[in-house]
């Protein structure tokens, strides 16, 4: 008998176990995890960005969350030997609709309390000469990083206080009884006292298989990149990002520089007609057949046509794909843009057609599921584990 169970082996569930052993050294805890090892998924797919906190409405837990957890990054890979680079980001409008939409982000920026810097044009170009614009933001405080070596040091820092890990383990079945949870998996069945589940792209059929709906479905939306070809690996050294649609829950193509000196293009946003499909011709029946009669996602996707129908037409053309880079970075050509491996996000759609913007949990008398846990989870991994333990407190000491 385990006092606690955690299911993930991606950022948030290492994470949560990690805080939740350094708190409590004597309990007896295993992480399950259903890949042969960890951050297989979102927090090994992404862009490696350790973001400010520039989009998030003062007071939700992603802000509060993101602005914490970017200290909080830095200081766990200073502690444990990770490489990370405080490169700072610069937000890029290009037409006067953009200019203002860029304003109203400004006010956010400061509303989150981030030093941040108005540019006009030609402070612009000074900064990034391969970069056109009719204005811009600056903001100091955004890094990069690779999560998946965050995840690795977190899974070896827990094994070594004792933790212990189960790779190949994938939960099939939950019973939540009056004194345990019983969880039965492709490798045996655990029970433990409590259970945090941080299944990511799973999150909902986990909370489902606890016998609670939780009000929401989990889609993932394929963010497709390229990588720069390596003559121009060097065109730009901040993170660029585009203005966001408001509408959209994604932030737009951005150009990254990664943490391995590379610079990827993306990503970009697209519904993908499987759970982990990482190919467009990744299909699962059981996946779409879910999604195509929820009735939320239904509403969803009557509601976002055109720019779903925008975002399907530059996967498959990637002129269009380049044309949306070219508005910041005129420079960059169709021979520029080399493959480079996608990711799947997992975005919770509420049963009333909401995309759901905020981090979301839900509990149980003796579990604690992380419903909907979108970008900026990895920056705000460490903050989401700090929360988890904080819920379990009361219970484990009581
Ligand atoms: C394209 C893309 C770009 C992004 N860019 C950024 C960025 O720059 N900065 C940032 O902060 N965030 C970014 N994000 C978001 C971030 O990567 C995720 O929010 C974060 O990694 C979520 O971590 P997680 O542990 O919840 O999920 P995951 O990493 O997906 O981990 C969930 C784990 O649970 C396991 N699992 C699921 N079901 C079961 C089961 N039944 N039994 C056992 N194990 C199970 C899975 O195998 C997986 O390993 C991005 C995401 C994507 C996809």
């Amino acid at each position: 008998m385990y006092d606690i169970v955690i299911i993930g082996g991606g950022i948030v569930g290492l994470s949560t176990a990690l805080q939740l052993k350094q708190a409590y050294p004597h309990k007896r805890m295993v992480v399950l995890e259903k890949e042969q090892g960890p951050a297989r998924h979102q927090s090994g797919h992404n862009s490696g960005v350790i973001h400010a906190g520039v989009y998030y409405a003062p007071g939700s837990l992603k802000a509060r969350f993101c602005l914490e957890g970017n200290r909080a990054t830095r200081a766990f890979c200073e502690r444990h030997d990770v490489a990370y680079k405080r490169c700072g980001k610069l937000l890029v409008a290009t037409s006067a609709e953009e200019v203002a939409r860029l304003r109203t982000l400004g006010q956010r920026i400061a509303a989150n309390g981030l030093e941040n810097t108005w540019l006009a044009p030609g402070e612009l170009a000074e900064r990034e000469p391969h970069i056109r614009g009719e204005a811009g933001i600056f903001v100091p405080a955004s890094g990069i990083v690779d999560y998946a070596a965050v995840a690795r040091a977190m899974a070896a820092e827990f094994a070594r206080l004792g933790g212990e890990i189960r790779y190949g383990a994938a939960v099939v079945g939950l019973e939540e009884r009056s004194a345990e949870v019983v969880a039965t998996t492709s490798a045996g069945s655990f029970s433990a006292r409590y259970l945090v589940s941080c299944a990511g792209l799973y999150a909902d059929r986990i909370i489902r298989l606890l016998g609670k709906n939780p009000g929401f479905t989990v889609c993932p939306f394929r963010g497709e990149y390229f990588a720069l070809a390596e003559r121009k690996s060097e065109i730009v050294s901040h993170l660029i990002y585009p203005v966001p649609d408001p509408a959209m829950p994604f932030l737009g193509v951005h150009l990254t520089p990664m943490i391995d000196g590379r610079i990827t293009v993306g990503p970009n946003a697209v519904l993908a007609l499987s759970r982990e499909g990482y190919r467009r011709r990744d299909v699962s029946p059981r996946d779409t057949g879910e999604m195509l009669t929820h009735p939320g996602v239904l509403k969803m996707l009557a509601r976002h046509v055109k720019p779903g129908l925008f975002e399907l037409k530059n996967s498959l053309y990637k002129r269009g794909y380049l044309a949306r880079v070219q508005a910041y970075c005129p420079s960059l050509e169709l021979e520029d843009l080399t493959p480079y491996p996608a990711g799947v996000r997992a975005q919770a759609v509420a049963d009333d057609g909401r995309l759901m913007g905020d981090f979301v949990f839900v509990n149980t008398a003796r579990t604690v599921n992380v419903g909907n846990a979108p970008s900026p989870a990895a920056t705000s991994a460490l903050p989401i584990g700090a929360h988890i333990v904080e819920q379990l407190k009361a219970r484990l000491d009581g």
